[in-house]
This record gives C-alpha cells, structure tokens and sequence, in this order.
C-alpha cells in the first residue's frame, strides 16, 4: 500500500497541536527513532489518519475523526519538540 508523508497531518492535526504539527519532533518507544511528523509514513483511512515510524513501521499515532471529532491514540509516540 502506497503511503503518504506527514505533511498530509497539517491539516486534521493543528487543532491538536499548538503550532505546525509537522515540524513537531517525536520518538518512536519502539525503535527510539527521532523524527518530525512530517517525515513519517501515513496511511489513509476513511475515517482518519495511521502513522508509522520510518524506521521501523510500528504504529505511531492513529488519528481518527468521526461526527465532527478528532481523537488521537498515541501508540508508540513520544512528543518531545517542535524545531
Ligand atoms: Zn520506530
């Protein structure tokens, strides 16, 4: 399946982040990789977003929305900064 890169989070994601999203640095628990969320792999869903590390592929973020609300599941993320 084709992914995206994080840039497509700059829209459903600034509501829940107080700056630009994508410059937002964070680390994978997984693999310990530091990224910004604009260098991750997403993939689109109908109702949202999920988010893999690109160094590992484990999931990140699931971002869904549904009936006007945006929830976030932080899977393996830890925010750490924006740049
Ligand atoms: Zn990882």
């Amino acid at each position: 399946m084709q992914h995206l890169d994080g840039n497509v989070l700059a829209g459903p994601a600034s509501e829940l982040f107080p700056s630009e999203p994508t410059t937002t640095r964070g680390q994978c628990l997984s693999c310990s990789d530091i990224a910004t969320l604009a260098q991750a792999m997403v993939y689109g869903a109908p109702m949202g977003y999920v988010v893999r590390c690109r160094g590992c592929d484990g999931v990140l973020v699931v971002i869904t929305e549904h009936d006007g609300q945006t929830t976030v599941n932080m899977h393996s993320l830890r925010l750490l900064s924006e740049l």
